[in-house]
């Protein structure tokens, strides 16, 4: 959950902080090793998901098309298969990159070798197969849910939401429309009760020097197209 919340959402699709080379590879391995498809394709999508969210060439919007659709049916559907390389130039220059993409399934393979090694059926079922299926229905809810229940504190272009159980979840994705709101910064959770574990382990890498310029919400983006007090607490 971590390489996708932290590495392939804040990282790759939103850049939201720094790091070298070879922590960029880790953050995709990890990613990868999800079986959510490779890095340009994952974070690609997103960034197409954010500039026309909740409108018609948004992939994977519950408001336009189906719960369903939003939730997996996108994914499934096969009209989704390419890496959307004009959105993610950016990452696609790197040779390493370019090559984890292609050969998405491999971190994956391995993640469940060992599982099976080290726990043996019982490793390879509960460790791989069940948490992996898992994993994905919680990165699938930001897609579906966050878009549908959930309060809204912003007033952004979409139907985004702040959830918080879909946060606890999803180790802080939840407050999608924070996130919405003020996407290149690397924390979700903007109040001390937003729980928000991918920020609190960034923040934790940072201390010890393996990612920098990690982008905080300034003041001015907290207070701004702030909702009114009963819109906030989703009555309207
Ligand atoms: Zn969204
Ligand atoms: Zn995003």
């Amino acid at each position: 959950m971590f390489g996708i919340t932290a590495g392939y959402h804040r990282y790759f699709a939103h850049r939201s902080y720094k790091t070298s080379r070879a922590f960029q590879f880790v953050l995709a391995w990890l990613g990868s090793s999800a079986m959510q498809k490779g890095p340009l394709w994952w974070a690609g999508h997103h960034r197409h998901h954010h500039k026309h969210s909740d409108q018609e060439d948004d992939p994977h919007s519950p408001v336009v098309k189906t719960l369903w659709w939003a939730h997996v049916g996108w994914v499934m559907s096969g009209d989704y298969r390419k890496s959307p390389l004009d959105t993610i130039r950016d990452f696609h220059q790197y040779p390493e990159l370019r090559l984890m993409n292609k050969l998405h399934w491999g971190p994956g393979f391995v993640l469940a070798g060992l599982c099976y090694l080290a726990l043996g059926w019982p490793g390879l079922v509960w460790g791989f197969l069940v948490s992996t299926i898992a994993l994905y229905h919680g990165t699938f809810l930001v897609n579906s849910a966050c878009h549908l229940w959930g309060t809204r504190r912003y007033a952004t272009t979409d139907q985004s939401k702040n959830n918080w159980w879909a946060a606890v979840l999803t180790l802080g994705e939840g407050w999608h429309n924070n996130h919405h709101h003020y996407q290149s910064c690397a924390r979700q959770g903007f109040r001390w009760w937003e729980l928000d574990m991918s920020y609190y382990a960034i923040r934790a890498l940072a201390v010890v020097g393996v990612v920098w310029d990690v982008r905080e919400p300034t003041e001015k983006a907290l207070n701004t197209k702030r909702l009114d007090a009963a819109e906030a607490s989703g009555a309207a």
